[in-house]
């Protein structure tokens, strides 16, 4: 993973001066030391190419990105990539398309909204849907479901209890017509400060097996109140 941040390292450090220098302004990360950044947001946002052949994967969906994680980094790495940003706070989606005229990135738009407006119009359209840090897994899967192709996939990266989260989450994952195909645990590189690793994440895979029932996704509010 290393290796693909220093093959495109003159973008990955436009990125991080850009965010550094914007964070000034708004509250977007709380994450702006150099290396600390480089490994939370750049190092975690790419590891899904580790595990899944993203060059046999046309369009992605990132719900929810914040900043642009994952799906700016997996767009810089992987240029082939349709990508699909879905946000609904204005200083962010600023942010992003900012960012990605920073660095002329092609084939990437940010729609403004919550995904549970969206994900009607943009109905089963995508091959990978994904979130980091958005909602719990039952929430997650309901925001992201009507968004992903019929045999596409659902990818949740999640901290270290990713496991847990899905093992709890076994009504959502079947109401909603989805299969785990893969929970990868990985730890992040070593900070030099500590000498230790910035941490254990989880990506969660799940796999879309038929088309999703109308009704949902519900009302956030609904989704909240009752969750699956
Ligand atoms: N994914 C980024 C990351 O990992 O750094 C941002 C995580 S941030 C904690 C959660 C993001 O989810 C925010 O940008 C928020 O606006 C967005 N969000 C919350 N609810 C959402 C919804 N229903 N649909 C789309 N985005 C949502």
């Amino acid at each position: 993973m290393i290796n693909k941040i220093q093959e495109h390292i003159n973008e990955f450090n436009k990125y991080y001066e850009y965010l550094v220098e914007e964070n000034k302004k708004y509250n977007l990360t709380s994450i702006v030391e150099r290396e600390e950044a480089f490994i939370k947001h750049f190092e975690d946002s790419i590891a899904l190419g580790e595990y899944l052949d993203l060059n046999s994967i046309s369009t992605l969906c990132d719900v929810g990105s914040g900043a642009g994680f994952p799906s700016i980094p997996l767009k810089i790495c992987y240029p082939h990539l349709k990508v699909t940003i879905v946000e609904p706070t204005m200083k962010r989606v600023n942010f992003m398309r900012n960012v990605i005229s920073l660095l002329d990135l092609k084939d990437i738009e940010v729609i403004p909204g919550r995904a549970e407006d969206i994900s009607r119009e943009k109905n089963e359209m995508f091959d990978v849907v994904c979130a980091r840090a958005v909602a719990n897994m039952s929430q997650l899967l309901e925001l992201l479901i009507g968004f992903c192709k019929v045999n596409g996939l659902v990818v949740a990266y999640k901290g270290d209890k990713g496991r847990e989260e899905t093992q709890t989450s076994q009504n959502a994952i079947k109401t909603l017509s989805c299969e785990v195909k893969d929970i990868i645990e990985y730890d992040l590189s070593k900070l030099t400060t500590t000498g230790e690793s910035a941490g254990t994440r989880t990506l969660v895979i799940l796999q879309k097996k038929n088309k999703t029932d109308k009704k949902y996704p519900r009302r956030y509010a609904e989704i909240k109140k009752n969750p699956l």
